[in-house]
């Protein structure tokens, strides 16, 4: 079952020349979710293949121009192309304001219907749960409201045993996917452990962008199996990074290694740097199971072990 995250852009606020602003695609058994939405994101999920129209819900971490300036075109395009599935929206409580402003001055009637939710930032509080995942928020410390995410598979079904499929009838084999226990012909009752497998294990994401150096993060990010944490700077530049409430590569390191995630993702590159290289160097130093993210890569999010 497919679980895996595309970053579309892995820029900071200025542009650098093949950088964009943060996006990212969640496909988790093929449904998909956008993360982010910065300015030309819909020509990269255009560049990536992608049908707007598969896209269910959209999650926005704060109201910087670099993580949803290409929302507005987005919902456009959704409009434009005659769009009749609904739309969620998840991010912060004047999002809502701005996308009805622009919505009411160019006089534009959705087709489709757009549902923008207002984000509490408070870790560990639920988001948004469907059939496929559970979402809860991080309290990112940036200039503004800002919110993170954990991205938690909902529990699969158990698998039946091979060797028991015999004595399990047909119609009771739902319910013993789901934990039931079964009662044999001569009365006595067989414990579901004897007949099922456990589900696979449930994997998780990890998204903490904009943020400072923000170690009471750790209890809600230990053990995820890929964390992507912004790395804007070296730690040379460590008094740029506490000044603007953003993390370097080194930062980001020790809270992947603090919260023992099975991958840590780097992105936010500042466009000072050419290469992103030097910013993986310094993390690789803390945490030897580091990535970079690129424009267009896909990472796929998996357990460990
Ligand atoms: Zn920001």
């Amino acid at each position: 079952m497919v679980f895996e995250v595309t970053t579309l852009g892995t820029g900071a606020a200025l542009p650098a020349r093949g950088r964009y602003p943060t996006a990212q695609l969640l496909n988790v058994r093929d449904e998909l979710y956008l993360i982010d939405c910065g300015e030309g994101t819909q020509e990269r999920l255009r560049m990536a293949g992608v049908n707007f129209n598969r896209i269910g819900r959209i999650f926005i971490s704060h109201m910087h121009g670099d993580h949803y300036l290409g929302l507005m075109g987005l919902l456009s395009s959704m409009h434009l192309q005659g769009r009749s599935r609904e739309l969620h929206v998840h991010g912060p409580a004047d999002l809502k304001e701005v996308v009805h402003l622009q919505l009411r001055v160019s006089q534009t009637y959705l087709r489709y219907p757009l549902h923008i939710h207002a984000v509490a930032s408070v870790s560990g509080e639920v988001i948004m749960e469907d059939d496929r995942v559970t979402v809860t928020a991080l309290a990112l410390k940036h200039r503004l409201p800002c919110t993170g995410l954990v991205v938690k598979e909902r529990a699969g079904l158990r698998s039946l045993r091979k060797e028991m499929l015999p004595v399990i009838p047909a119609y009771r084999r739902a319910g013993v996917k789901q934990g039931e226990d079964l009662l044999a012909e001569d009365g006595t009752v067989i414990p579901n452990a004897e007949l099922t497998l456990d589900p696979p294990a449930r994997r998780s994401y990890a998204f903490c962008s904009d943020t400072a150096y923000a170690p009471e993060l750790v209890p809600f990010l230990t053990g995820v199996d890929l964390l992507y944490h912004e790395a804007t700077f070296t730690e040379a530049l460590l008094a740029r990074a506490k000044e603007t409430l953003h993390s370097t590569a080194r930062q980001a390191a020790t809270i992947a290694r603090d919260a023992d995630v099975g991958s840590l993702l780097l992105g936010h590159f500042s466009s000072r740097y050419k290469s992103a290289d030097v910013l993986l160097k310094e993390a690789l130093e803390v945490f030897p199971r580091t990535l970079l993210s690129s424009e267009g890569a896909t990472f796929k999010v998996g357990t460990r072990g």
